[in-house]
């Protein structure tokens, strides 16, 4: 935990957010400012800056998050006609909250490359 992060102040809740899947190590919720039908942003508890500062220790974490980010899009009915999943990282990929986090978005058709 992190007093400074923004992120961090929503897994405890001092800030309010349209959660939509929580367990041990992971939240869900969506995005506050959406992209598509679905944005979902997908967070370790563990606060951990950017994806450039992940260490061996958190595969399995990792692994577990694509399990939810599997099932959210189940969930969420998007999985059949497809989604994306994007990481920003640090300032050339404009990543403004620095807690990592998977947007899951879908619901529309994206363009290639990404902007
Ligand atoms: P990034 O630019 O990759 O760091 O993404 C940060 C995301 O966090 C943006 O899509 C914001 O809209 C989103 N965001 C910022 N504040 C909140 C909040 N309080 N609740 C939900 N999403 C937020």
């Amino acid at each position: 935990m992190s007093v400074d992060c923004l992120f961090c102040r929503i897994i405890s809740q001092e800030i309010p957010s349209d959660i939509v899947y929580e367990d041990d190590m992971v939240l869900a919720f969506r995005d506050i400012n959406p992209q598509a039908p679905v944005h979902i942003l997908v967070i370790p508890k563990k606060h951990i800056p950017t994806i450039a500062d992940l260490e061996d220790g958190d595969q399995g974490l990792l692994g577990h998050i694509h399990l939810v980010i599997r099932d959210l899009a189940e969930k969420e009915g998007i999985a059949e006609h497809g989604y994306r999943v994007v990481i920003n990282c640090r300032e050339s990929a404009a990543q403004s909250v620095f807690h990592v986090h998977f947007h899951l978005l879908g619901g529309r058709s994206f363009g290639w490359p990404p902007g």
